[in-house]
Order: structure tokens, then sequence, then C-alpha cells
């Protein structure tokens, strides 16, 4: 096999690879490079290389960073993965593509009060617990029926569900739950993997994985 070049091409083979293991096509996978704390500049070469699926998860940095970005790339489709406040709702529908954070009945709500308003319906994934790990954010397990029919109620576009599993711990299992979880409720998207387990992720269904260190190095530190 070729030496890949750029991290880009890396993750890319990486992804192919285990696509080809798990006998499913590298199309079925979005790759969203997260690119969240990272200024334009590191972004730029990405852009270049042709990708076009960014993920960010503050909507004031985003707003912040992207308008000028999207200018010359309009191309440019935007996630958000971080949690949500309920009042940054119409911000968030007005800058995003998709939003995988879904994850409260009060959000529901908003989100719904907002695409209601503008006008434009953005797909959202909602956000599972799989660990039941309170400060992440996401929809207990046990309550994911309920809000996945509120969401149906307000006319928000359903993509699929996400999840962010416990660290340090194997997270094939989560996976696997969140793949079947998806498809009890008759969902495609499955958002779920990142730098360390992408791999593993798409092996067990992940539709879109959220790769940030491996595309852009570590984070800069928070001020
Ligand atoms: C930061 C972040 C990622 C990317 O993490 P890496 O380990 O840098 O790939 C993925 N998903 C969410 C929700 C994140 O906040």
């Amino acid at each position: 096999m070729e030496k890949a070049e750029t991290p880009l091409q890396h993750v890319q083979a990486n992804i192919a690879a285990a696509c080809r293991i798990a006998r499913r096509e590298p199309e079925e996978v979005t790759l969203i490079a997260v690119s969240k704390m990272h200024p334009a500049e590191a972004i730029e070469p990405l852009l270049r290389e042709g990708q076009r699926h960014f993920g960010e998860n503050r909507v004031q940095e985003a707003q912040g960073k992207w308008p000028a970005l999207r200018e010359a790339y309009p191309a440019v489709q935007l996630h958000l993965i971080g949690q949500l406040q309920s009042n940054k709702a119409e911000d968030a529908v007005a800058l995003f593509d998709a939003i995988h954070s879904l994850d409260r009945p009060s959000l529901v709500k908003a989100l719904g009060k907002a695409m209601d308003k503008s006008g434009r319906r953005v797909p959202c994934f909602v956000q599972v617990d799989v660990g039941e790990e309170d400060q992440k954010g996401g929809c207990p397990v046990a309550e994911l029926p309920a809000l996945i029919e509120q969401a149906r109620q307000a006319d928000i576009p359903l993509a699929g569900l996400m999840c962010l599993p416990p660290q340090d711990i194997e997270p094939a299992p989560f996976f696997a739950f969140l793949d079947k979880l998806a498809r009890d409720h008759g969902l495609e998207g499955r958002s779920m993997g990142m730098s360390g387990d992408y791999e593993t992720a798409i092996k067990l269904g992940a539709t879109h994985v959220r790769v940030g260190t491996a595309l852009f190095g570590a984070r800069p530190a928070a001020g």
C-alpha cells in the first residue's frame, strides 16, 4: 500500500480499510473534521484538500470562524457536536447544517420554534447517554422513545442517534448498543467514533465519525 501523505489521506485510508472489513461502502461514512479550538489557518489546508464536513462544539466560536471560510468554500457543511443551550437554538439553526446534540425536551421545543421561525429545517441527531454519565449530556436511554416522538411532532428532521461513550472503557459495546437503538427506532444515522476509535465505530455501523486530533493534532489549550 502507498504511504499516506497527509493526516486527511491517512484517516481516509483507515476509513476505507475499516469499510472493507465491514463490507461497507466508504460513501456510507461521512468524515466530520472536528475543528473546535483550531483557528482558520489550521482549517484551510483541509479545505484545500477537499474536506467539506466540519464539526464545532460552540455556537459562538463557529460564528466567529466560519462565515469567512464559507464564503471561500460554499459547499462546507457544518455540524454542531457540542451541548446546546436553548437560548442559542436560533443561532444554531441559522449557522449549522446538522445538530448532533439534541438531548432534552426543552431543546426540542427551542429548536422546533427556531426552525418554524426561520423556515430552515436542520437535521438533528438525538444524543444518547449510553454510559449513564450525566455530565456529558445526552438523553437517558429510558427517555429516548418519548424524546424521539416529541421531535417528530415538532417537525424536526431526525438524522439519527449520536453517542459519546465513557472514556477509558472499551467503546465497542456502546457503539453496538447505539446501532441497535437506531435500528429499533428506524433511524438511518449513527454519529459515533472519534480519533481513537472511529475504525471500531465504522465496523459497528457508524455513518458519521467525528475526528479532531487525528486530523489537526492536539488542540491548543483553552485560555
Ligand atoms: C472534540 C470532540 C470530538 C473529536 O475528538 P478527537 O478525539 O479529537 O477526535 C468528537 N466528538 C465530540 C462530541 C467532541 O466534543
